[in-house]
């Protein structure tokens, strides 16, 4: 059995403690492979090597920087499939989207790597003469990540890559059901040239290591993925300490589809948005807001080719979902399913766990006569359970998109350019799609989401750069004498 330990220093050491955790693949329930589990003095020794590496790595000039990520962008392009592969046994999701989960984590490094050769800043006149003034971005020092599991490599990368290139140094702790693929990707950064102490991994529990470096006072920022529990946690906690915080969380993404709609377009598109990566996304569509005059039509036919999905080990080309990722996931999902009957929604197929192989699987499922205010219309599942909900009208439509806690995704099928504009107007969400569902995000173009789902910050794109910079305003003057800016002397003639 394969055993991974922390990277620490540039090194691959023992837990402090000398304890290992489980990594099991959820189809088959194999374990795969024993983690170390990092105690609160490893998270200490993690911070104290990118302390010290701070200060060297973030005066490399940034295009060199940049370089390293090149490097490491190839190496990723390289070993695609066999991560893919790696990244399916470990997660459960089918090799298809094991792919393009690798894609993303190929495609961010590139463009972080790229954005070494701008990081820019922004250059304004001044007030007065024989004075200059510009914003520079400067590294915020020591990074905090916590990331979950649906995208092993993706969500590490969105995080790792614009960190790096912007000259901070990492403690990093993966999700504890999926550190392989964050463990491989360490390793690359550090075969292409990443100097010691620059990113430090630890492993092991939330509740322990993660809080240890919420806590820690080395740290100057976290960047978290995950729940919304946790990341109101998290702010609680790390705002004592005055620590930069930014959220992406949970989802309860509507997809409306409208009397105008292209019906076959959005029946592949709810197929795809609520049943890939069995219903793991935050992005994932797990409510359908169906104009009242096509939903037995749109309802008759959802099922029909819900029903041909194939449900089985996600290693196998033929599969359409594979297994949830673990067993608490399991029972939640199942526990929604009777949360649903008993509140009077109509289940019209699926609802049970199943077992074509020893480990999580749960068929794909559909309610219809759900009413907006039941649990699952308005709570995460994050399953492979979608809920059908009646409009007689965009308004009513959007009303109930909007009648939830979240607001990360949302998405409308229409053939009208109106219905398209008041849907990007009126949808409380950070990401609209018109005509396709609502997963699927490009990483130059900002993530993230509104209300619950976040606390304003978003990824990727330019905004990945802001979110692990400092911004510092540069006032530059060169007349030789005191000159006051007009906050301090009255206007004078211009
Ligand atoms: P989670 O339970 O909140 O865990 C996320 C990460 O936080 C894991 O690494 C976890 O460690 C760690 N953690 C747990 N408790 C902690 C604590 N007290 N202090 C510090 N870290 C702690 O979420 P999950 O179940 O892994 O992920 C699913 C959630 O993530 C869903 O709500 C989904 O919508 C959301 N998500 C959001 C986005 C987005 O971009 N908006 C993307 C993907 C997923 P352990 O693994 O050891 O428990």
């Amino acid at each position: 059995m394969q055993e991974y330990k922390l990277f620490i220093n540039g090194e691959w050491v023992n837990s402090s403690s000398g304890e290992t955790f489980d990594d099991i693949n959820p189809a088959t329930l194999e374990v795969i492979a024993k983690l170390h589990k990092a105690t609160e003095e490893d998270v200490q020794r993690a911070v104290d090597s990118a302390h010290d590496a701070f200060e060297k790595w973030s005066r490399t000039p940034a295009p060199s920087r940049g370089k390293i990520l090149f490097r490491a962008a190839r190496m990723l392009e390289e070993r695609k499939e066999e991560l893919a592969r790696l990244m399916t046994i470990e997660m459960g999701k089918i090799l298809k989207e094991t792919r393009g989960d690798v894609q993303e984590a190929i495609d961010i490094t590139y463009y972080a790597a790229g954005e070494g050769r701008r990081l820019l800043g922004e250059t304004t006149p001044s007030e007065l003469p024989d004075k200059f003034s510009m914003t520079v971005r400067r590294p915020i020092g020591v990074i905090g990540l916590i990331t979950p599991w649906n995208f092993p490599i993706a969500i590490p990368a969105w995080k790792i890559m614009p960190a790096l290139i912007s000259g901070n140094t990492i403690v990093f702790k993966p999700a504890s059901d999926t550190p392989l693929l964050s463990i491989e990707l360490v390793k690359i950064l550090a075969e292409a040239g990443l100097p010691k102490g620059v990113l430090n991994l630890v492993m092991g529990e939330g509740s322990t290591v993660g809080s240890a470096i919420v806590h820690n006072k080395g740290i100057r920022a976290i960047s978290f993925t995950g729940s919304v529990d946790t990341g109101k946690w998290i702010l609680g906690e790390a705002s004592r300490d005055m620590k930069r915080v930014s959220l992406e969380l949970g989802g309860k993404n509507p997809v409306i589809v409208m009397d105008d709609a292209n019906l076959a377009l959005a029946i592949d598109g709810v197929l795809w948005g609520a049943f890939g990566t069995t219903g793991q996304r935050c992005t994932a569509a797990s409510r359908v807001i169906v104009h009242e005059k096509i939903l037995p039509e749109f309802q008759k036919r959802l099922i029909e080719r819900t029903k041909q999905l194939r449900l089985g080990n996600g290693i196998d080309e033929t599969t359409d979902v594979g297994p949830v990722i673990n067993n608490s996931q399991l029972q939640k999902v199942a526990k929604y399913v009777n949360i649903g009957k008993e509140e009077g929604a109509k289940l019209v197929l699926g609802g049970n766990i199943v077992k074509p192989l020893p480990g999580y699987f749960f068929e794909p499922t559909i309610f219809t006569d759900v009413s907006p205010d039941m649990r699952i219309a308005q709570e995460e599942i994050f399953g492979p359970v979608l809920s059908l909900i009646s409009a007689a009208s965009l308004d009513e439509a959007i009303g109930i998109a909007n009648s939830v806690i979240y607001g990360l995704s949302s998405s409308i099928y229409t053939e009208n350019i109106k219905n398209s504009f008041m849907a990007i107007e009126k949808i409380e969400a950070g990401i609209t799609y018109i005509n396709a569902p609502p997963i699927g995000a490009e990483i130059h173009l900002p993530f993230g989401g509104v209300k619950a789902t976040g606390n304003g910050t978003r990824e990727a794109g330019t905004t990945a750069i802001e979110e692990f910079t400092e911004l510092k305003t540069v006032y530059f003057d060169y007349s030789g004498k005191l000159q006051k800016a007009q906050i301090d002397v009255a206007q004078e003639k211009l």
